[in-house]
């Protein structure tokens, strides 16, 4: 399929109309969201996917802005005919809080003294900058997210969308991500706070009158990037080759390529980055942990988990390791919750979320068109009503040739359930009334449930069929094993 660009697109800012309460239990004001969409949201709202940005992203994912060089940061999966394609999605994505491209932030204007909050401004959270989302998607009338998309810091985000509001994350896919920020983590990012600090342009955050710590930010930016990159990739890159010198100078100027392209990268950084808001998000980081410091195992964090979520790794990502992603695919399996894991491969370490443009539009492709319940199930199945006898019941099955009858109400509401081994049973212990042999506790589906977590279902309960019924418990199909056995509906990992 051809894919191409969503074209020209433009900023657009919503601004909170309350205060947004933060984990830290303090208030941030004027909380302006920046943000961009790409294609239609349909009637029902249903088809809305929300892109969370890594470290350094921002609002612009994807699409050009008027004069621009360069595309969205997430161009090569964004855009018609691409994965996350804007024919049939509504993509959203904004700048986190705290950040520097257009929500509030450090360099925002702190309502209370006129002059940018600098360090007065409040320390925020993954989970804060997801409220602040959440607050965006009520805004727009989305009650459902169909998917939340995100890698790095990104992945963070999306794994808090699915603790911190389950109803409304339908499936969720977490790139190069962890669910709990390392030591080895946290102790990157300090080296790079302490780069930002030790500039004596920093002023403890005053800055924005007078010169800018750009040296600290470039060499924060310089850390970071090493860990972005494989030795590999380095290799590939750049080798042991020099900088315009055929020898070496015998002193500190710049000998190797690898060095030019981290001063290079730095010095880029510097024009399209706030320091202070560098201190700000890397803590936010550091301070993601969903096990809350130890206190909750990963599976009980992640007990409420509703979405069906893919797990993305990349094989030589040592900053996010796959290890890492594992443990989150093994925490949400232990809550049945549907999951797939794939592994990227790629020399170009954790930068591959962001580069391996063609295995991301292949696995995500492959996880938005999983067949659904409502593909497969038979459509208005042959039902009985609570009163009929079980001589009928067993007529209706030789007739339909089914073994499974769903009992329903006069407004066809799902009451239970009655098998050709409910009826084997009636025969052998002698018992009349259908009433006896039905069962009650009828365990359903959606019809927009994947067939992966309708076959889950059936195991755990060792039944062969699930009614398929709507939101108000409307009988609407069946899905049987049978219905099952025709497709391929194994676990993926
Ligand atoms: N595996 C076989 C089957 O599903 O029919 C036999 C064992 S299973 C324990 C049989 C019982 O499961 C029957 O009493 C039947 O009413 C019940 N059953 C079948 N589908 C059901 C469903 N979706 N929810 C709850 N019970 C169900």
């Amino acid at each position: 399929m051809k894919k191409e660009s969503v074209g020209v697109v433009e900023t657009k800012y919503y601004n909170l109309s309350e205060e947004l309460e933060l984990e830290s239990g303090k208030r941030l004001k004027d909380v302006t969201i920046a943000y961009e969409t790409y294609g239609t949201l349909n009637k029902q709202k249903s088809n809305a996917i929300l892109v969370c940005h890594p470290l350094s992203g921002d609002a612009h994912a994807a699409g050009w802005h008027e004069g621009d060089r360069k595309p969205g940061w997430w161009d090569n999966i964004i855009g018609p005919g691409k994965c996350l394609d804007t024919d049939r999605y509504f993509i959203i994505c904004s700048n986190v809080i705290g950040g520097c491209q257009g929500s509030t932030g450090p360099s925002s204007i702190n309502p209370e003294t006129g002059k940018p909050y600098a360090l007065k401004f409040p320390i925020i959270t993954i989970k804060d900058m997801v409220k602040a989302q959440k607050k965006l998607i009520d805004h727009l009338g989305i009650k459902q997210l169909f998917s939340v998309v995100g890698g790095s810091m990104g992945g963070m985000q999306v794994l808090q969308w699915c603790v911190s509001y389950p109803d409304m994350v339908r499936s969720a896919i977490a790139i190069a991500t962890t669910a709990y920020s390392s030591p080895q983590q946290i102790a990157f990012n300090e080296v790079g706070r302490r780069a930002i600090i030790s500039d004596p342009n920093w002023n403890d955050g005053n800055y924005y009158n007078g010169e800018f710590p750009d040296n600290g930010l470039a060499l924060a930016r310089m850390i970071g990037h090493i860990t972005y990159l494989s030795n590999e990739s380095m290799y590939e890159k750049f080798g042991r080759r020099l900088q315009d010198k055929e020898e070496y100078s015998f002193e500190f100027s710049t000998d190797f390529e690898v060095e030019s392209y981290l001063h290079y990268q730095g010095n880029t950084f510097t024009k399209r980055f706030d320091a202070n808001s560098y201190l700000y998000i890397t803590k936010a980081i550091d301070y993601f942990d969903l096990t809350e410091n130890g206190t909750l195992s990963l599976s009980d964090a992640f007990k409420d988990v509703k979405a069906r979520v893919l797990v993305i790794s990349v094989d030589s990502d040592w900053l996010y390791t796959p290890e890492e992603s594992r443990e989150i695919v093994m925490a949400l399996t232990a809550n049945d919750v549907e999951v797939s894991y794939c592994q990227i491969k790629s020399s170009y370490g954790h930068d591959a979320f962001l580069l391996e443009a063609g295995q991301l539009n292949y696995i995500i492709n492959g996880f938005f068109s999983e067949t659904l319940v409502v593909d497969v199930m038979t459509i208005n199945p042959a039902t009985v009503t609570e009163n009929s006898s079980i001589e009928e019941a067993a007529e209706l099955m030789l007739d339909e040739k089914v073994t499974h009858l769903p009992v329903v109400s006069e407004d066809d509401k799902i009451l239970g359930i009655v098998t050709a081994w409910d009826i084997s049973k009636a025969v052998a212990l002698k018992y009349n009334k259908l009433d006896e042999i039905m069962t009650r506790d009828v365990i359903t589906t959606l019809p927009q449930d994947s067939i992966e977590s309708a076959a889950r279902k059936m195991r755990k309960h060792n039944i062969s069929s699930l009614p398929v019924v709507n939101d108000q418990g409307r009988v609407l199909g069946l899905i049987t094993t049978d219905h099952l056995s025709t497709l391929i509906a194994k676990d993926k990992y």
